[in-house]
């Protein structure tokens, strides 16, 4: 109880001294809370598309929520609460929990060279919404992605050729002048990631009827979205 009266001292000294407003502090405070039921439950799929909007500007900008980590490990020792759900490449510079700005406990992740989705990844995303409450699920592509261009070019590599088949679609899908149709080509390369994009969203829906009832009741959004690796900024497909 010391310990907490201290703390709540030294804050208030700390916002006295950096001129912050107390209704700063509460943000700030809330923004690096572990999600509860309550607060998850409150949360509309158009909500927790703003949250993630928001929390890539701060990151895109420099100004990511501090979070006390170690005390949201606590927070969520009992139980999880996350408002969204994201599948993403395995690529190492799009950690989605980081460049959305969330902290332990806020999202779902799906993680697979390429972004795209199996029967597995849709029932982790079944028990993510209908089972876990996740409110939104995101598939986010990204600039750049060497899954992409392997598919582009055909490439060939032990079980990686069976994983990357799963983007053909989109390789075969692009219409249009692109020569030469390999990763050679930025324009072509960026064209198939933005399709695999647009496939993955609809396979999804096609697949699974638990996540197409669920979105088509208004219980769960789905929207796609691309990463800039070189800015850092996450593009929505709206
Ligand atoms: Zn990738």
């Amino acid at each position: 109880m010391q310990a907490n009266i201290t703390r709540t001292v030294i804050l208030a000294l700390v916002v006295a001294s950096s001129g912050w407003s107390a209704a700063t502090a509460v943000h700030a405070q809330a923004a690096s809370a572990a999600f509860t039921r309550e607060a998850q439950a409150a949360v509309t799929p158009a909500r927790a598309l703003a949250m993630l909007k928001e929390g890539n500007q701060r990151f895109a900008s420099g100004k990511s929520v501090a979070r006390d980590f170690l005390a949201q490990v606590k927070q969520t020792s009992k139980g999880q609460f996350p408002f969204a759900a994201v599948v993403s490449c395995l690529d190492s510079r799009v950690p989605p929990a980081i460049v959305f700005d969330r902290g332990i406990g806020d999202l779902f992740v799906a993680r697979v060279a390429g972004n795209f989705v199996n029967d597995d990844i849709l029932g982790s995303l079944e028990y993510a919404t209908k089972l876990a409450g996740a409110k939104l699920i995101v598939v986010m592509g990204h600039t750049e992605c060497g899954a992409v261009k392997g598919a582009c070019d055909a490439a060939q590599l032990g079980l990686l050729s069976a994983t990357l088949a799963n983007i053909n679609p989109a390789v075969t899908a692009v219409k249009g002048n692109f020569t030469p149709r390999s990763s050679a080509n930025g324009e072509f390369v960026q064209a198939v990631a933005d399709m695999n994009v647009q496939l993955t969203m609809q396979k999804l829906r096609d697949r699974s009827v638990v996540l197409r009832e669920m979105i088509d009741k208004g219980e769960i959004g789905l929207v796609g979205a691309m990463y800039d690796v070189s800015t850092g900024k996450v593009s929505f497909y709206e």
